[in-house]
């Protein structure tokens, strides 16, 4: 009997978007499924080499089928098959099922049509899905070493599927596509044809080390009479079958590198850069890495698994091999080929294999060196980059207590105050004012953010560039820094020194002066600062707000979202312009009515928290004030 199921929800709207899609590149469905077929022939190779049920076998192969009569494409392999679990979890269910990420993609690809909605469901491996593009129904019959049992899986590319045993005795899976019925649009017919079989298999899969074979009739004179012929059917290979990273370098061009990453990795994209290499020497290895253009979805989500697929000797060990990648190179894909590891070597030993960790240690070298070559050669693709992955790079700097902080800190670029470009420290470094000291940054989300800071009035005026950090980890990672190039990093929201001697001296005098004001306002306070003072940045605004030494505000932000409330505060200053026209009602408040003062010293701090982006400790009492003085003011 067979049984119904319900596809999830997410698959049904997948299903829906390839039916429905009028994407010119339909034939890629054969790659996807070619390739999950040899996906499969390299489990069961990996299991049986440790698996004493599963038989050692070398008649591994893929096999296609057309039959024009019922319109049917066949592709068959002998690999691991699927239990009737695995049935349900991997054909009725989408791997990123569930992820709400997922589904809003899914809602944007949606409304949109062909080539863009494919990019973006690109991003999610839909592989088998494909098949619906070109193909009304599809069976999959299978069966897996580890069940006694064959099942028969159908859809229609409906809501539901079915499911039932059959009578499949060999290990690994047939999948039958019933193609659609042609349209005045749409001609599905050449996929029946066996030219345009062989042509996709050259074009998409010819670097797939099973045999793909096709019986393939052709017209050969006869033996009696040359002039005749006769049809004669034979079995043939239709891929080459050579690893492409066991390739020499100068036979593989960029071309190849875009599709072999695609296809290997389902992306819809090239990729931003690739690293083909063949290293010798005390530890050797074949390595193909790529950068991809955009990042996934998940990167940094707990979901998203970083890791370098893993062959020893050209057979397929794992797929992620984490070990091969440093947590801030997660987003790099590739996979790395070695004679040095043992076949059998099992996932458990894997991870303190001293082969592996030389390895891992050359992959990030290669990686770096990659960046550095870019960033110098091409800066625009290395901006591209970085826009896209340079969170990565800072958390490298930062983890592991800076440990790699001299090989990253050039491959750092900032947005600047003075530049539309992404700037290096290095460039930073070598534009400083004369009488600069100090490598300047500021916490903002943007340059335009930060334009309007009063902290910055200062610095403008001086034509210092200020580095702009938008990212949470920019302060962690100068603190880790703590200085490039001997020049330390100085946030302009916190203690600065600017000033000649000569201001030193006037604000030093003007302080003294208005010591008792200074004092009042402070006590209005109390506690919500810890200092007041006359401030020399300032010029057209009346007042601001910066952090003491040690952590800052964004420090303190980003510490008190992580730690829910219990987070350590950074040391606040409330800095007055003396020659803002303010500073001048606050003397005249001062003498004429001292208890009016608490209300003026409380907005004031009110508008210095605001202009930070930090909370206000009551906005309510902040309003209150300000109506009050606005009516005030009015009478
Ligand atoms: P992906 O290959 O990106 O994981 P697919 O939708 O192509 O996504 O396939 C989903 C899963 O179905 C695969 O990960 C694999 O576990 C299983 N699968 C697909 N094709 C086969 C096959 N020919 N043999 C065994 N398992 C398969």
């Amino acid at each position: 009997m067979a049984e119904t199921k319900e596809f999830k929800t997410e698959s049904k709207r997948l299903l829906n978007l390839m039916i429905n899609s009028i994407y010119t590149n339909k034939e890629i469905f054969l790659r996807e499924l070619i390739s999950n077929a040899s996906d499969a022939i390299d489990k069961y190779h990996y299991l049986s080499l440790n698996d004493e049920k599963l038989t050692k076998r070398n008649d591994y192969r893929i096999f296609i089928e057309v039959n024009k009569e019922n319109r049917t494409i066949k592709i068959s392999d002998n690999g691991i098959g699927m239990t009737y679990e695995e049935i349900n979890n991997n054909l009725g269910t989408i791997a990123s099922s569930g992820s709400s990420e997922f589904l809003k993609k899914l809602k944007e690809a949606e409304g949109k049509e062909g080539k863009d909605a494919i990019d973006i469901i690109g991003q999610f491996g839909v592989g088998f899905y494909s098949a619906f593009m070109v193909a009304k129904k599809v069976v999959v019959e299978t069966k897996s070493p580890y069940s006694d049992k064959a099942y028969r899986f159908i859809s229609e590319g409906e809501d539901t599927y079915e499911i039932e045993e059959c009578s499949k005795t060999s290990d690994g899976t047939d999948i039958t596509l019933y193609l659609r019925d042609n349209t005045e649009e749409e001609n599905y017919d050449e996929f029946l044809e066996v030219y345009k079989i062989e042509e996709l298999v050259k074009k998409y899969s010819d670097y797939i080390r099973y045999p793909i074979q096709m019986m393939v009739t052709h017209q050969v004179p006869d033996k009696d009479d040359e002039k005749k012929t006769h049809e004669e059917t034979t079995l043939e290979t239709l891929n080459s079958m050579i690893p492409l990273w066991k390739k020499n370098k100068s036979e593989v061009s960029q071309e190849d590198l875009n599709k072999f990453y695609k296809e290997k990795f389902h992306e819809f994209d090239d990729p931003l850069t690739s690293i083909f290499t063949h290293v010798e020497g005390l530890i050797s290895y074949d390595a193909m890495l790529f950068i991809p253009k955009k990042a996934p979805y998940n990167l940094y989500s707990e979901q998203y698994e970083k890791g370098l697929q893993l062959y020893s000797k050209g057979v397929f060990i794992m797929d992620k091999c984490k070990d091969l990648l440093p947590d801030y190179l997660r987003f790099v894909k590739g996979l790395v080929d070695s004679s040095d590891l043992s076949l059998n070597i099992s996932r458990e030993i894997l991870q303190q294999d001293r082969q592996l960790k030389k390895i891992a240690s050359s992959v990030e070298k290669k990686i770096l060196n990659e960046l550095t070559s870019m960033k110098e050669n091409d800066f625009n693709k290395y901006s591209e980059f970085f826009k896209e992955f340079g969170v990565n790079i800072k958390y490298g700097v930062y983890d592991e207590f800076g440990r790699r902080k001299d090989d990253l800190k050039d491959l750092l670029v900032y947005h600047s105050i003075n530049h539309d470009e992404y700037i290096s420290l290095k460039t930073y470094v070598s534009e400083m004012k004369e009488d600069q000291k100090e490598i300047y940054y500021v916490s903002a989300k943007d340059k335009a953010a930060a334009e309007m800071m009063p902290q910055m009035e200062a610095l403008k005026k001086k034509g210092y560039d200020v580095l702009i950090f938008s990212d949470d980890i920019d302060e962690f990672v100068t603190d880790i820094l703590s200085e490039y190039d001997n020049k330390k990093f100085k946030s302009i929201q916190g203690n600065i020194d600017l000033q000649s001697d000569d201001e030193k001296k006037e604000i030093e005098k003007t302080s003294e002066e208005k010591k008792d004001l200074l004092t009042a306002i402070k006590d209005a306070l109390g506690n919500d600062v810890d200092e007041v003072k006359l401030s020399s940045r300032l010029d057209s605004s009346p007042v601001c707000l910066v952090s003491g030494e040690g952590l800052s505000f964004e420090m303190e932000k980003v510490m008190s979202a992580l730690s829910q409330g219990n987070a350590p505060k950074a040391k606040r200053i409330l800095e007055i312009n003396p020659n803002h026209e303010l500073f001048h009602a606050l003397e005249n408040v001062y003498n004429t009515d001292k208890e009016e003062l608490s209300t003026y010293a409380s907005v004031l701090l009110d508008e210095a928290l605001l202009m930070e982006n930090m909370p206000l400790k009551d906005p309510y009492e902040f309003t209150k004030k300000l109506t009050q003085l606005m009516i005030k003011a009015a009478k």
